[in-house]
């Protein structure tokens, strides 16, 4: 059942805060949320404490010995009317469980976490929406072509390897767990992240930026000769090193557009009704061919938007101003309250009783750009 959550009139932005923790996007969040009119909130360990009181667009820090003790802090947020906008570090250090047991206003949809953390049950979404994924094999003995050995819980492409053929893996990747890694064809291409937008108020997808990302050793080794490179054990390593911006060729960006939409109609049926919605990212590799191969999704805003804090390309189609996707999310997030919509914008654990809603007359909603509620 839809919650009921304010009562008429609009709801103005500066009396919400919108807080994140402090590290992976929290500059670009902070920042896009202060452009938007609301307060802001850092949540830092004592070691960023004094980088993150650096910027003035964060209004306060709140100082926690660890990450992991994040969830101890619920009814402090929920008491400074926090609205959270998650990032990547909060499926780093917080457990799933822990993660979704919060009822603190939670921007974007939990249910789809599940999915996205299960690799088995992601590439089940991505195949159901018809996008392209490189072969995957169960047994060393199945290996027919070179392949990534990629490990569960590795991140930024640590410990992934290359495998040229099966008896390559019997001497490299034979003493790994079988339950902890998956095998994937190698895919030769470039490596592309698609940051798009999906608007629960306007039903519009965007495409906010894209990029590719500068991994060591691998992106490296073509900087020595082949012939050069012989005799000598060189073995590619994936390990995420920065991030650069790309443009895409004119005529491949239909196709990636329509890889979100496909993305965004899935989710509703595996994550009924409301799927996913807010920021997230499609990782991935284009051949020579020009097919998209789709190495994973990210459910939620990725470190690469981080290259476009002042707007990109891509969202300077759509606004006269600059728009990272952190402000593109607190834009959204101030449409809703604007709009009376927040319901649609938040996952539905989050606890809005402690909310008080002052009764506002709207001042109107006359923000440019496609994140604009249709009223
Ligand atoms: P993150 O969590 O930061 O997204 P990750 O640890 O999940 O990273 P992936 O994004 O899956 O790692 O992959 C890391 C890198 O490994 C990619 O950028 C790419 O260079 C390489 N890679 C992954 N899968 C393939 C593949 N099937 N073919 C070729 N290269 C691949």
């Amino acid at each position: 059942m839809k919650k009921k959550i304010a009562k008429s009139a609009g709801q103005q932005p500066q009396l919400f805060t919108i807080a994140t923790l402090g590290s992976h996007s929290a500059l670009q969040i902070l920042k896009g949320a202060k452009d938007e009119g609301f307060h802001t909130l850092a949540v830092v360990t004592p070691h960023n404490e004094r980088l993150y009181k650096s910027f003035a667009f964060v209004d306060e820090v709140l100082v926690i010995d660890r990450y992991s003790d994040f969830p101890n802090y619920e009814p402090e947020l929920n008491r400074r009317k926090v609205i959270l906008v998650p990032h990547g570090s909060f499926v780093a250090y917080l457990s799933l469980r822990e993660h979704k047991a919060m009822s603190t206003p939670y921007f974007g949809n939990k249910a789809v976490l599940d999915w996205e953390a299960d690799r088995m049950r992601q590439r089940e979404w991505l195949l159901r929406a018809g996008l392209k994924m490189p072969r995957q094999f169960t047994r060393a003995g199945e290996i027919d072509r070179p392949v990534i050995v990629k490990l569960y819980g590795a991140h930024g492409g640590r410990g992934y390897l290359f495998v040229k053929n099966a008896d390559d893996f019997g001497v490299r990747a034979s003493h790994l767990v079988e339950q902890q890694y998956i095998m994937q064809e190698y895919i030769i291409g470039v490596p592309v992240y698609i940051h798009y937008f999906y608007s629960p108020l306007t039903g519009k997808l965007e495409i906010m930026s894209m990029d590719r990302r500068y991994e060591s050793n691998v992106d490296s080794l073509g900087r020595i000769p082949s012939a050069d490179q012989e005799g000598w054990d060189l073995k590619p390593s994936y390990v995420v090193i920065g991030n650069q911006p790309i443009s895409l060729r004119e005529s491949l960006l239909a196709e990636a557009f329509h890889m979100g939409e496909a993305v965004v109609r899935v989710s509703r049926e595996i994550c009924p009704e409301r799927g996913l919605f807010g920021a997230f990212c499609l990782e991935t590799i284009v051949t020579p061919e020009a097919e998209f191969y789709l190495m994973e999704i990210s459910a939620r805003i990725v470190a690469g938007t981080n290259l476009f804090i002042d707007g990109s390309p891509y969202s300077y189609l759509n606004y006269d101003e600059p728009m990272s996707t952190g402000r593109r999310i607190a834009r959204e997030i101030k449409n809703a309250l604007l709009s009376n919509s927040l319901d649609l914008v938040l996952d539905q654990s989050s606890k809005l009783t402690g909310f008080e809603f002052p009764e506002i007359v709207p001042t109107g909603v006359a923000v440019s750009g496609p994140g604009v509620p249709a009223n």
